[in-house]
């Protein structure tokens, strides 16, 4: 099994979650928060992040307009078909 470094501190670690913002693969110590937005969805933030308001702010956000639909992706739109009300 491959050592993967940590993109932030340059730490070896065998797990590393990739920030939502920056992107940058990050392990644990990196991390400041994570959350589950939705079933099979992680939502993590590394401490780089995390000091910039703007970009804590939008992580907050999208956490929360996630964790309101956490069942949007089961649901596909299928074509609408109208019928006419007159038999
Ligand atoms: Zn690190
Ligand atoms: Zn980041």
């Amino acid at each position: 099994m491959a050592i993967v470094r940590c993109e932030r501190c340059s730490e070896p670690s065998d797990y590393l979650e990739v920030c939502d913002s920056c992107n940058k693969r990050v392990c644990r110590k990196c991390v400041k928060s994570s959350r589950r937005a939705t079933k099979h969805e992680r939502r993590v933030i590394c401490k780089d992040c995390w000091t910039s308001v703007a970009k804590r702010k939008k992580f907050k956000e999208k956490v929360v307009t996630a964790a309101n639909q956490p069942e949007e992706h089961h649901f596909e739109r299928r074509p609408f078909k109208r019928r006419p009300m007159k038999r």
